[in-house]
Formats: structure tokens, C-alpha cells, sequence
């Protein structure tokens, strides 16, 4: 195969390559042809948002049998004359002189001509959606994310760490969980052992997180974080839920809830400062398509300090805001997305991490409060997304964690390994959950979190 250049890396280096001969390979956005007997076409090949004007005379020899099937959709192979460009819009294009065809799209049926399509309808066509402008954005901002966590982490000293995705653990989940098995669903199970004949011989689940594996790394090699798949069958059909989503969840050894806040904020601002400092060509593109406020947000939570309020503040303001909430507020109750978003978009305009939940509200592993009624947890808000992070200092207490364990119903048997950590050189610690989409829908600014996944799974979808 006779490999080209990206054409990314021609917008970088114009002066390398303008005078010489390149070869450029990709897909074609556009064509127009002129009167004055050339056609233009749009590459793009995905290494940048803007594509390569290829200037191609209508009348060479060397190409004139390919240019008529040269459509919307090709894929082509160009070789020409890198040249400063006469035309506004671009510093360079390509002179062709050869031009190959690899495939032709059909421009009676290739969904993907040139005008806006509805994010529905493209979801509906997954398979070609990354050839537009604002799913590519996304792939390029998810991918300099992906690495940026990485490392973030690697830098201070983290250890990568793979949990399983088949788990017996359902505690977090309840009511959440996929079933995972190889019975059929079909066939009658026996009452009396219902398991019996199932792979794992009991009860298994996909993961709804890596945390409890996490901690258990955590209490040895001090500083551990996951990056993997999660499954949550919550059929909440809303615009910030996934049924599969990735989660970051770094968990730390001798680190209080004052810790783990301090990193989950330094964690933010580095990836948001990444995306702000290096995909400024597609962060532009968002601000002037998909949300006018995008930049100016995202400069906000670099720039200005988070704000930090404890749960029972919250409902306070919530409830002296004489705004019309379709949940009421009161303490004791789950804050909804609409509460969120006011205290971090209205309120404070910032970023805002709430902590000290009440203890009836948070899962059994949270840290006890001295004031009996609260645990030592955070979620961290961000305008436009709402929660983005959730986290806590982990109950290390051996006898708190049991009086927990009693209060929620969880089996001291069925958790005889987490117990045992309290037991066996316990130590403080803290971890955290980001959604690693809600991140990508943050910086991104898109309305719904199934733009920001490749393949997104939702009730009723899990198409491609
Ligand atoms: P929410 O209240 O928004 O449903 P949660 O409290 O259930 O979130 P956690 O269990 O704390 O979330 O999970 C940690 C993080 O994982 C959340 O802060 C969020 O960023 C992300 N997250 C949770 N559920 C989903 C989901 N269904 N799809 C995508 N991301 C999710
Ligand atoms: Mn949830």
C-alpha cells in the first residue's frame, strides 16, 4: 500500500511541504466543479476537522476516467503539488496530479451529503457517523481524554489497574444489574438449584463498578485506578444515562474526603486545561455549532476555584431559591438533575462539590461522620452536565462497617473479603468515579451522552 501523509500534519508544517509533491488518502466531503474548468474537492481523513482542498483540472488525462465517480463519500488517493492557496479558507491545497479511486459512494443512496443531519438520524447510521464533523470531534476529543487520564494518573505515581467486568458483587446496583449467565432464558430452571447448571454456579453480574476490587489494591499498592467498562440497567431514558458507559476510579490508600476532593478537582481542570490548550480546533467548532458557552465554561473551571458546600447547605439554598422544582427538596432526599444544575449553573456558575450526604441516602462503604446522621461522600457538579464525579472517604472502621453493612442489609458473608480488609492492617482511604462520557459531554457541550460514546446503549438499543 503506498502510504500518505495525514493531512493534519500538513497544517502544522506548511512550510515543510508547500513546493513539494505529497500524497494524501481519505474521503471526500465535497466536490464542487467551476466554469473555469477545475473541480474542487474537500478531503478529509479524519487526522483534522478541516479537510485538504484538492485542486484537480477537469480536463488531465491522467485522471479524467475516475474524476466523474470521484462523490460525497469516495475513498481517494491524491497526489499533487502542495501550493500556498488563492482561495479564503485555507492556507494550502493540493494540486492533483493523480488521483485514485479506492471506493465510490453512490450519491442516490450514500446517507451523508452534504447538509445537516439530525443527531436521531445519525444514530441510526453509526456506522458512517464518525465521517461527519461533529462525531470525528468527538472521537479526537475522546481519544486525547482517554490518553490525558492515563497520564494524569501515571505521573503521580498511580498504578493502571484492571477489575472485573464479571462480578458476584451486586451491592451498588441493586435493581441495576445485568444478569449474566448461560442458561437459557427459555428453558425451566430447577427450583430447588436454581444455579446449579449456570457457568459460575451462583448469581453473576456485568460490573456497575471496579471500586471494592479497587480498595482492595488500594490497601497495596497505596494508589491504584481503574479505567474500564460499566454496566448500569437503569431504565432511565435521559440525556446523561447510558446502559454501558466507561468509568475512571482512582482509590487511594491514607487519603481523607479532603484529599480525594483536592485530586477529583486537580483532575478536572487537568483534563479540561488539555482539551482547552489541545484540541482548540474542534473545542472551536463545538462553541460556534453546539453550545455558544462551551469555551467560556470550560476557561471558568480552569481558572476559578470549585466551590464546596455540604449537602445540608444545598437543600437550604435549594429550598430559599423560590424556584419551581418538579422534585420538592427536603433533607434526606436524593438531589435531583434539575437541582444540580441549578446550584452549579444558576448559584455558584462554577463547578460545585457537595459533601456529607445523609447516610441513608449512600451506599454502605462511605465513611460515618462523627454526627452519626452523615458519611464523608462528594459528588462534584459541572454547569451544563450536572454530576460528573462521585466519590467518598471508604468506612475503615471494622465495627462501623459492620453496623453499616447491618443497617442496609448487605451479607457479611457474601462480603467476607471487603470485611477482612478491616480487619488485616486497615488504613484510611478514598476514591472516586468519574464518568468518563459525562467528561466527553462536558467539554464537548453536547445535549445527549449517546453522541459522545461510539456505540451507545440504551433501553431497546444496543444496534452495531
Ligand atoms: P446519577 O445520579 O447521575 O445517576 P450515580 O449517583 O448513580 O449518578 P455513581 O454511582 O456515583 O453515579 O457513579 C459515578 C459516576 O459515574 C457518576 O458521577 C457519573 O459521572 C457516572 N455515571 C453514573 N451512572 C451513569 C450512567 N448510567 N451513564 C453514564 N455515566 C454514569
Ligand atoms: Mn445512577
Amino acid at each position: 500500500m503506498e502510504k500518505g501523509i495525514r493531512i493534519a500534519e500538513l497544517f502544522g508544517k506548511e512550510d515543510k511541504y508547500t513546493g513539494k509533491t505529497v500524497r494524501v488518502q481519505g474521503w471526500v466531503r465535497t466536490r464542487r466543479d467551476s466554469k473555469a474548468g477545475v473541480s474542487f474537492i474537500e478531503l478529509n481523513d479524519g487526522s483534522s476537522l478541516k479537510g485538504l482542498q484538492v485542486v484537480a483540472a477537469l480536463d488531465r488525462p491522467e485522471y479524467r476516467d475516475v474524476l466523474e465517480r470521484i462523490t460525497t463519500g469516495s475513498a481517494v488517493l491524491v497526489e499533487g503539488i502542495l501550493s500556498p492557496s488563492p482561495g479564503k479558507g485555507q492556507a494550502v491545497e493540493i494540486q492533483a496530479d493523480r488521483i485514485e479511486l479506492y471506493g465510490w459512494a453512490d450519491p442516490a443512496v450514500y446517507p451523508l451529503q452534504k447538509k445537516r443531519h439530525s443527531f436521531e438520524f445519525l444514530r441510526q447510521i453509526a456506522h458512517l457517523r464518525p465521517r461527519t464533523n461533529t462525531i470525528g470531534a468527538v472521537a479526537r476529543v475522546r481519544n486525547r481524554l482517554g490518553f490525558a487520564i492515563h497520564q494524569f494518573f501515571q505521573e503521580r505515581g498511580f498504578n493502571y489497574l484492571n477489575t472485573p467486568i464479571i462480578t458476584a458483587s451486586d451491592c451498588e446496583g441493586a435493581g441495576e444489574t445485568f444478569r449474566v449467565t448461560t442458561l437459557d432464558p427459555l428453558k425451566a430452571v430447577q427450583a430447588e438449584n436454581p444455579y446449579g447448571d449456570d457457568f459460575f454456579s451462583r448469581p453473576a453480574y456485568l460490573t456497575v463498578s471496579g471500586q471494592l476490587q479497587a480498595e482492595i489494591f488500594a490497601l497495596a499498592l497505596g494508589r491504584v485506578y481503574t479505567f474500564g467498562p460499566t454496566f448500569r440497567a437503569e431504565n432511565s431514558n435521559t440525556s446523561r444515562h447510558l446502559a454501558e458507559f466507561w468509568m475512571v476510579e482512582p482509590e487511594m490508600a491514607f487519603y481523607d474526603l479532603e484529599d480525594d476532593l483536592e485530586l477529583a478537582k486537580e483532575f478536572i481542570k487537568h483534563l479540561v486545561g488539555v482539551v482547552l490548550e489541545e484540541c482548540t480546533e474542534d473545542l472551536d467548532f463545538f462553541t460556534r455549532f453546539v453550545e455558544p458557552e462551551l469555551r467560556g465554561r470550560l476557561e471558568t473551571v480552569v481558572n476559578r476555584p470549585f466551590e464546596v458546600i455540604t449537602y445540608t447547605e444545598a437543600v437550604e439554598l435549594l429550598k430559599k431559591s423560590g424556584e419551581q422544582f418538579a422534585f420538592p427538596v427536603d433533607w434526606g432526599g436524593d438531589l435531583q438533575a434539575e437541582h444540580e444544575r441549578y446550584l452549579t449553573e444558576k448559584v455558584f456558575k462554577r463547578p460545585v462539590g457537595i459533601i456529607d450526604f445523609p447516610r441513608s441516602l449512600k451506599p454502605f462503604y462511605m465513611r460515618v461522620n462523627d454526627d452519626g446522621k452523615t458519611v464523608a461522600a462528594m459528588d462534584i457538579l459541572v454547569p451544563g452536565t450536572g454530576e460528573i464525579i462521585g466519590g467518598s472517604q471508604r468506612e475503615e472502621r471494622l465495627d462501623m462497617l459492620l453496623e453499616q453493612m447491618k443497617l442496609k442489609g448487605i451479607s457479611v458473608e457474601d462480603y467476607r473479603w471487603y470485611v477482612e480488609l478491616r480487619e488485616f492492617g486497615s488504613a484510611p482511604h478514598a476514591g472516586f468515579g468519574l464518568g468518563f462520557e459525562r467528561l466527553v459531554q462536558f467539554v464537548t457541550g453536547l445535549p445527549n451522552i449517546r453522541e459522545v460514546i461510539p456505540f451507545p446503549r440504551t433501553p431497546g438499543h444496543a444496534e452495531f
